[in-house]
């Protein structure tokens, strides 16, 4: 069940947002995100679970939790969370945990301590009064997460709308003008140590200013920064809340797909300097007489770059190639996945041969015609 504001505006024609508010609001919450780097975020009320689908793309986050009371909308939508052959191909730098859980916002669940960031966007209108009434204890009191972002509907923009129904949504439990969210909100802020502070999304159009914004948010932080002390002071209450699914994805934090992002680089490089020996060999014979081709020593030109200049330059010895770790590691790329040549050693050691020093891969280049590995090369990579 997703708020309403886009349809109703359709249906009632007279004001359109563009971009539809809905994806505004999740902008708002990605612009916040890309600031403030949290690692772990909540969306509660999560519906459609298209704002953590957003959010999953943020390499800053480690850890996102969805929660909402309505557990078909979970099972329906968690596909969208889902791991693809992208992930596992370009695997994130940090790694990345979702689960949505099934459960009331106003239980004090233990799986939401310890999170930086939790966002409840147009979730409070849909609660009853009673649960409304335990919110701030359980959100800032209990799970008491370092910032708070909480939209909902602003009722004086209403009569903009040429609809006839008392609110937005008919599961709307009530919505608030400015004054009414903003005192609840300073009151909840005031009383378990946060600051807020207010804004909104979607203008009102030109002579109606004075109703404020369609949408209307409020972003708490906390005063006194969590400390590993707080969070690890522990809270025992009993898990309420059910796990519809986790799903973990590939990161280079892991071994595994570490070793396969730097193999792969490894051989996109050796393939590049490659195919620039195998032109100035075909270069070299065909301005030769004799029948086979001489492998030479390269001209070091030929394998310059800005960030390898300085480096062993790759060359040849009879039919092997042979191209130094320390040429490897000056890429950017392949420095950065590996840290240290060591390290650089270690991940490739298993994938290609390495000369008996150690310091240079090794790789045939007999049968050229194209420039590009052979399969043999490729058996003798490892990059099968
Ligand atoms: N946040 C979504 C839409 C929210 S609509 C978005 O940005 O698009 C409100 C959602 O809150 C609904 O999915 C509803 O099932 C859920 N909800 C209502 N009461 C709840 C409660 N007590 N605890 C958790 N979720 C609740």
């Amino acid at each position: 069940m997703v708020d309403s504001v886009g349809q109703g505006l359709q249906v009632k024609e007279n004001i359109k947002f563009i971009p539809s508010l809905s994806e505004q609001r999740h902008k708002f919450v990605l612009d916040f995100v890309r600031k403030h780097k949290p690692q772990k975020v909540a969306d509660l009320g999560c519906a459609n679970c298209k704002l953590l689908w957003r959010l999953k793309y943020h390499e800053s986050i480690e850890v996102l939790a969805g929660l909402d009371i309505d557990e078909n909308i979970l099972t329906r939508n968690i596909y969208r969370l889902h791991t693809g052959a992208g992930d596992y191909l370009d695997p994130r730098e940090r790694p990345l945990t979702i689960t949505l859980y099934h459960g009331s916002v106003v239980e004090k669940d233990p799986c939401l301590l310890g999170f930086d960031l939790i966002t409840c966007i147009e979730l409070i209108e849909h609660l009853e009064a009673k649960e409304l009434a335990k919110f701030p204890e359980v959100i800032f009191g209990f799970f008491s997460p370092s910032m708070v972002i909480i939209s909902t509907p602003n009722s004086e923009f209403n009569p903009l709308f040429s609809g006839k129904t008392l609110f937005r949504h008919p599961d709307h439990k009530f919505e608030w003008n400015r004054t009414q969210f903003q005192s609840w909100s300073l009151d909840a802020a005031r009383h378990y140590g946060y600051s807020v502070e207010f804004t909104g999304l979607g203008e009102p159009p030109p002579g109606a200013e004075a109703v404020g914004f369609c949408t209307q948010i409020g972003v708490f932080v906390k005063n006194i920064p969590n400390t590993v002390e707080s969070l690890n002071n522990e809270k025992t209450t009993e898990c309420t809340h059910t796990t519809v699914g986790t799903v973990i994805y590939p990161s280079l934090k892991e071994e595994k797909y570490l070793r396969k992002a730097v193999s792969n680089e490894v051989f996109s490089q050796i393939l590049k300097m490659k195919r620039v020996l195998v032109e100035s060999l075909k270069m070299k014979n065909d301005s030769d007489s004799g029948d086979e081709p001489e492998f030479v020593k390269p001209k070091c030109d030929e394998f310059k770059s800005d960030s390898t200049e300085d480096t062993p330059k790759p060359f040849c010895i009879e039919n092997v190639f042979y191209v130094p770790l320390e040429r490897l590691f000056s890429f950017p790329k392949i420095k950065h996945l590996c840290g240290d040549l060591e390290m650089l050693k270690m991940l490739i050691a298993d994938e290609v041969t390495l000369s008996s020093d150690g310091s240079s891969v090794m790789i045939n280049i007999v049968n050229e015609e194209d420039g590009d590995l052979s399969d043999n090369d490729r058996d003798d990579l490892g990059f099968g």
